[in-house]
């Protein structure tokens, strides 16, 4: 597989897909945007009124808020690979539906295999339960966990830190670790299981680890 090929071929299906009924109210899709080789991979909820105008991610004030978090860290946007759970705007922002979050999880797939980051960042609950189905995003923020040899990392949405000031020292508190949780997941050995079918999900591999 070649990794750029495989975007750039979720972007286009992305861009025409009738999988599920956002179709009908997409302006146009939005894939995600970074770098093929990105170490970090943000995952975010779903494109709202900006992001379907313009067919890129984060790009209204929640998108603001997260370039300040990542500068306040030394990164900036084009360091990191910026997605969603689901690739269009769920109507009137509200929250996406299951079947229209398991209609787009190949694409999500194929980018997570694609990139293959060392760390993921879900951003607010829908991303988080992908990982971790049971979790309360209040519980386990900022914690990691070790998906065959990648870090997934559950943070609050920017938006909930914005709407929520409380929130924002402790976004920032979790941005801040993302240098050393890099560097952690640099020295972890990357598992790959012969019998695996690539599903992160599928992961019997998995250890919910505080640190
Ligand atoms: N919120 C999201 O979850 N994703 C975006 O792309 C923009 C806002």
């Amino acid at each position: 597989m070649n990794p750029k090929a495989e975007l750039e071929k979720v972007a286009q299906e992305a861009s025409v897909c009738t999988r599920c009924k956002l179709q009908h109210s997409r302006k146009h899709a939005v894939p995600g945007e970074g770098p093929v080789h990105a170490e970090i991979m943000f995952i975010g909820e779903g494109p709202g009124f900006y992001e379907n105008e313009q067919g890129r991610p984060f790009v209204g004030a929640a998108g603001k808020f997260l370039d300040e978090l990542l500068s306040k860290i030394g990164m900036q946007r084009s360091d990191v690979f910026i997605t969603n759970i689901v690739k269009c705007r769920p109507p009137g922002n509200r929250d996406p539906e299951p079947e229209e979050i398991q209609a787009c999880n190949d694409y999500l797939e194929r980018q997570i295999q694609a990139i293959n980051p060392k760390v993921i960042v879900t951003l607010g609950r829908f991303s988080m339960a992908r990982f971790m189905p049971n979790a309360k995003i209040s519980d386990v923020h900022g914690q990691t966990m070790n998906v065959k040899g990648r870090l997934i990392v559950a943070m609050y949405h920017p938006a909930a830190a914005l709407h929520q000031r409380s929130l924002q020292p402790v976004v920032e508190h979790d941005f801040a670790r993302l240098p050393e949780l890099i560097a952690k997941a640099d020295q972890m050995p990357e598992y790959s299981d012969p019998s695996s079918n690539g599903h992160e999900e599928d992961n019997g591999a998995t250890q919910l680890s505080l640190f």
